[in-house]
């Protein structure tokens, strides 16, 4: 056995396997380049899905002769001020991509600077270097790429069909995009533009924001809440989705560290943590987050293409994200995403918040503890399932009372005035009308209340007349037993049942009459499904979430009128009332003008 150095072109190839795993990383690479060279506006080019040429051109800094030569090779880099790699605040430093590239295709490189009155040009063919020349090149770079991966055939027949390779491409270059609104890019395939967002100057936040309803479509613009969060030092800027604007996958979700494109598990996490409850475990929110810390903070030299980074406090990031994220969609408690859909329904919106919810909450408060609505006191009880629920003893007002008094301040849900279909609330309004959904409304009463009780203390249990027993598998046993002790914290006790069942004896006094069964199961189901990974209070979270969907009030049962104008005026009070824990808006209003409009009268 005879032990040799490789060759620096093996060496290349081996690095360029890391580097360019497809056309779209050598996109990544070149236009993550072309800004950190300054560049104002930058032009990408994509032939044949990146295979026949991948051209980048911008009107950066450029290079001089010297560097243009050294840039080529490899570990040659301009941005690594000093050795200790622990203040980075470009996209590159480690020097690779450019032989990278050079080693898996046919590489020519045109660069001017700025003050310079001549250009040079440089060919890189499969690794060979050639000699440096004289270029009539504006300012700034262009660098192409063709044929790329012929030297390594292997790599060429793992490539998707071109237009597969081509979306990846523009993804990539949409990605860098967000992070910078100053910066123009416009992407072609040769024959078509597949992108173009022109640079947006003026406020950094509305710029932004500009720039991500361009990428990502007016309804995120629409339907996000802006966010800003800041703690030692870490600061978490971007915006969030409403829990209705969900998704079934989370490739909607872009995070940003000191502006670099991540993807990475801890971030992606804490999203998952801060929506837990606003929306099902199989549903994914839209988010563009931006967190920028010291560049001593994190790590981002962990993998070669740096799509993943390490923080030096990873606790402290994940629960700033939690907390900016759970604040910001608290403010929007009764905001909702999606307008209904139907064409001639498409007038049908949800207020926004600004308007009412925070100058009128405490007033919608004050009247919780006016006497002419004794359910607002302990307002689940008029709208319990329990069928011995007491309703003689909650007076219903006389018709008209309510609205007759100039001094009842205005209430934002409005007056409840009819029940459809056992399902739907009807309320009139100062200005419209508001159509509620009674189910999901209740759920997410039911869900805040029990999260209000678990942190006041233990919540109230009650005994079970008959201890119920219900029959599972040993996984989902197992996973129950090893969880009996929160469940206790939280008013409900199981206990093994021999071989193949648990037994039921108290659940939390909120819940009533509710289907034990049932719950159990899906209890179940949830720990088996993704225990691991939760904290204790995100496990909480969803057996709440559970608990609440299972007592809440069934579509089909009739409720009073007093017991409707509860319903209201607690989600008025109560925060994420907007939504129900699957996300579906729990109301929609429709405002007098917008009825006007429908009937032509506008
Ligand atoms: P890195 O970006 O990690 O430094 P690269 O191999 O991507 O490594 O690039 C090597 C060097 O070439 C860079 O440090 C930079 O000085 C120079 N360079 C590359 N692309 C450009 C460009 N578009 N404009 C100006 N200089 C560039
Ligand atoms: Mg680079």
């Amino acid at each position: 056995m005879i032990v040799r150095k490789l060759p620096d072109s093996v060496v290349n190839r081996i690095a360029a396997g890391e580097v360019v795993e497809r056309p779209a990383s050598v996109v990544k690479e070149l236009v993550e380049n072309s800004i950190d060279a300054g560049a104002s506006a930058i032009q990408v080019v994509i032939r044949d899905g990146g295979r026949a040429l991948i051209s980048v051109a911008d009107d950066g800094c450029g290079m001089a002769r010297d560097d243009l030569c050294l840039a080529v090779e490899r570990h040659a880099t301009s941005k690594l001020a000093d050795e200790t790699l622990s203040r980075i605040g470009t996209f590159g430093f480690r020097g690779e991509a450019l032989p990278s590239i050079a080693a898996v295709s046919r590489l020519s490189i045109a660069t001017r600077q700025r003050d310079q009155d001549s250009g040079w040009a440089l060919d890189v063919d499969g690794g060979h270097k050639g000699e440096a020349k004289p270029s009539g090149q504006a300012d700034g770079t262009r660098v192409e790429a063709r044929d790329l991966f012929f030297a390594t055939p292997a790599r060429l027949k793992f490539l998707k069909a071109a237009a597969t390779e081509t979306r990846h491409a523009v993804e990539a270059v949409q990605r860098l995009a967000m992070a910078h609104p100053e910066v123009g890019f416009f992407v072609g395939d040769g024959d078509r533009p597949l992108l173009n967002l022109p640079a947006l100057r003026g406020d950094a936040e509305d710029a932004r924001l500009r720039r991500l309803s361009k990428i990502l479509g007016p309804d995120f613009a629409r339907s996000a809440v802006a966010v800003a969060g800041e703690r030692d030092g870490v600061r978490l800027g971007g915006f969030a989705g409403l829990p209705t604007l969900n998704r079934r996958v989370a490739t909607m979700q872009f995070l940003f560290v000191n502006g670099r494109p991540v993807r990475d598990r801890l971030l992606y996490g804490a999203i998952r943590g801060a929506y837990q409850g606003l929306l099902p475990s199989d549903r994914h929110p839209m988010a563009v987050l931006f967190v920028d810390a010291a560049p001593e903070d994190v790590d981002v030299n962990v993998h070669p293409t740096k799509a993943e980074v390490r923080f030096r406090d990873a606790a402290l990031v994940r629960g700033l994200i939690v907390s900016t994220l759970r604040h910001a969609l608290a403010g929007t408690a009764q905001r909702t995403a999606v307008p209904v859909s139907m064409p001639a329904a498409a007038a049908v919106t949800a207020r926004p918040p600004a308007d009412w919810r925070a100058p009128l909450a405490p007033r919608a408060r004050d009247r919780v503890a006016t006497p002419s609505f004794p359910g607002l006191r302990e307002p689940l009880a008029p709208y319990d399932l329990a069928p011995s629920a007491p309703t003689a003893d909650w007076p219903v007002p006389p018709p008209g009372e309510e609205a007759a008094d100039p001094e009842q301040p205005v209430l934002p849900l409005g007056l409840a005035r009819a029940q459809l279909h056992s399902t739907y609330i009807i309320a009139e309004t100062a200005d419209g009308i508001v159509l509620v959904d009674q189910h999901a409304a209740h759920e997410r009463l039911t869900q805040e209340r029990l999260k209000r009780e678990l942190a006041a203390g233990v919540p109230a249990r009650q005994g079970l007349l008959i201890p119920e027993v219900i029959e599972l598998d040993e996984g989902r046993i197992a996973a129950l037993e090893a969880r009996a002790a929160e469940f206790e914290a939280i008013g409900m006790v199981i206990e093994r049942f021999g071989a193949g069942a648990v037994i039921v004896r108290e659940v939390p006094a909120l819940l009533g009459t509710v289907e034990v069964s049932a719950l159990i199961r899906d209890l179940a189901d949830e720990l088996v499904d993704d225990d691991a990974h939760l904290s204790l209070n995100e496990r909480l979270e969803k057996v709440i979430a559970t608990m609440a969907c299972h007592h809440s009030v069934r579509a089909g049962r009739t409720l009073s009128v007093s017991e409707m104008n509860a319903l209201l005026r607690e989600m008025e009070a109560t925060p994420f009332s907007g939504q129900c824990s699957h996300g579906r808006p729990t109301y929609v209003e429709l405002s007098l003008a917008e009825i006007e409009k429908l009937f032509g009268r506008r």
